[in-house]
């Protein structure tokens, strides 16, 4: 903890993390500067963090914020590296790194993180549930929640936290080693941010690049990309695949779950009172729907597994946890029409697997920020599963084009979400599922996919009251 001590920070970025990690340097002896463009009636945090004597300046930039005094910046991920105090850093040699980093270094607990495009979230709730289950008490936090920098200090010897990651947190890493790694997935999302797809994948794989032996890399079999990785990861690795019988790893074999351990290495070890193959549970006894809920699951199995959560905790786990608020969430039964509420899923891939979750038709309400990308890959899902489409926001255009090109006759463009539940309610008949899957981001006309979701949901819950 004596790292930063007496070291001068400048924190960019005044959001819940940049103060999170500003309040960590100062209580581990650091001369901290927060520094935000926003202005001051903004910057919430702002009086606060100054009474615990942190220097904040918000409403520019200046000039002279980053020089060569500063031993290391903070950056926050929103942040672009085109930034006049970043563009400062680089070239005077002073490292950037991004709060997740600062968390890591000052923390003296294992870490287990997990990124991917889509599925963190749900898979970091649910390796949290089986470990707490499984008396491992997890401190659950990063992306999700709060950021790890609060819970640094709090952790007490014994205890693990469990991170959500974006590719954006990674990027600013240098020596951030997870004990248990978990990479879902990568899909194109994020692509405006991060340039390249290399770019993308890079940030990604930097969740492994500080592993040793003794840790675990826990990689999706049926991605292409994750394979690629594997010939650079030390770690031992841990594979899941919905489609595959693995060697070692989680997959599934006539209709059940099977979590083979490996019989070498330091994990063997650890769990050498198991038998090398375990039946975990069968597919029908999983509370949480979704193809795409599989591979978090099996992903979520090789955590807790590896992390040393007993097999039985994992089963009642996975019995009873059917998800998170936005995710492919059940709203209602109404009229014999069921509505789910996946506000979350903010890109075509996530959207994509909202739509092979159901057998029954669809009536899809999607739309919202456009970020250039052109849905045509989602042109024969929506030919086979869509009945209908209803789409509102920068997208809608595209979203009704490609309608027309899947041959989907009922396609209106409304106002809102709201009004996409009214239209919903009218075309869907006994038997189909009103879906909203957005496939974009909401800022374009919602705070966030949260106030889109629960919008959706209060316009559902009033159906049943309106005749
Ligand atoms: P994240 O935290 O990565 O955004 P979430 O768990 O919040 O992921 O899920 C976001 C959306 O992505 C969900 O609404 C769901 O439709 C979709 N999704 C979840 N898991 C996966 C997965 N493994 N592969 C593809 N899409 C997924």
């Amino acid at each position: 903890r004596a790292l930063y001590k007496g070291k001068q920070v400048v924190v960019l970025g005044l959001a819940k993390s940049g103060a999170a990690v500003a309040r960590l340097l100062k209580a581990c002896g650091a001369d901290v500067t927060v520094n935000d463009k926003k202005p001051e009636n903004e910057c919430e945090e702002a009086e606060a963090l100054r009474a615990g004597g942190i220097t904040v300046i918000c409403g520019e930039h200046p000039d002279d914020i980053v020089n060569p005094s500063v031993d290391v910046v903070v950056k926050n991920p929103g942040i672009p590296y085109t930034v006049a105090p970043i563009q400062a850093a680089q070239s005077l040699g002073i490292p950037i790194v991004t709060e997740v980093e600062i968390a890591y270094e000052l923390s003296d607990v294992p870490i287990i993180g997990i990124t991917g495009s889509n599925g963190k979230t749900t898979t970091t709730t649910l390796i949290g549930r089986m470990l707490e289950e499984g008396g491992l008490h997890p401190i659950v936090a990063g992306n999700i929640g709060t950021p790890l920098s609060e819970q640094t200090l709090q952790v007490r010897k014994g205890q693990t936290l469990v991170a959500e990651l974006s590719s954006f947190q990674l990027k600013g890493t240098r020596r951030f080693r997870p004990s248990i790694a978990c990479l879902l997935n990568v899909y194109d999302a994020h692509l405006d941010y991060h340039k390249t797809k290399e770019d993308y994948v890079h940030s990604k794989s930097k969740l492994f690049k500080n592993q040793e032996e003794t840790d675990v890399a826990v990689l999706n079999y049926d991605s292409q990309i994750c394979r690629n990785l594997a010939d650079d990861i030390r770690s031992q690795i841990l594979w899941f695949s919905t489609k595959e019988e693995i060697e070692q790893g989680a997959f599934v074999r006539s209709s059940e779950i099977i979590f083979k351990r490996p019989v070498t290495g330091a994990l063997a070890e650890k769990l050498d009172e198991a038998p090398e193959e375990e039946r975990v549970v069968r597919l029908d006894e999983l509370a949480l729907p979704g193809a795409h809920n599989l591979e978090n699951i099996l992903a979520a199995v090789c955590v807790a597994r590896a992390a040393g959560a007993d097999i039985e905790a994992i089963r009642r786990i996975l019995r009873t946890f059917a998800g998170v608020e936005h995710r492919l969430e059940f709203v209602a039964e109404i009229e014999g029409v069921k509505y789910y509420n996946d506000s979350k899923a903010t890109n075509p891939e996530a959207a994509s697997r909202a739509l092979t979750s159901f057998s029954a038709p669809i009536v899809w309400i999607a739309g919202g920020l456009d970020r250039g990308i052109d849905f045509k890959e989602m042109v024969p899902l929506m030919r086979q599963n869509v009945k209908a489409v209803i789409t509102y926001g920068e997208t809608a255009e595209k979203l009704l084009a490609r309608a027309e090109e899947a041959g989907i006759i009922r396609a209106k463009r409304v106002d809102t979400v709201t009004d996409a539940v009214a239209e919903a309610r009218s075309i869907a008949r006994e038997g189909d599922i009103v879906l909203l899957s957005p496939a974009c981001a909401s800022w374009d006309m919602y705070k966030s996919f949260e106030e889109r979701g629960v919008l959706f949901k209060q316009s559902v819950h009033k159906l049943k009251t309106s005749p």
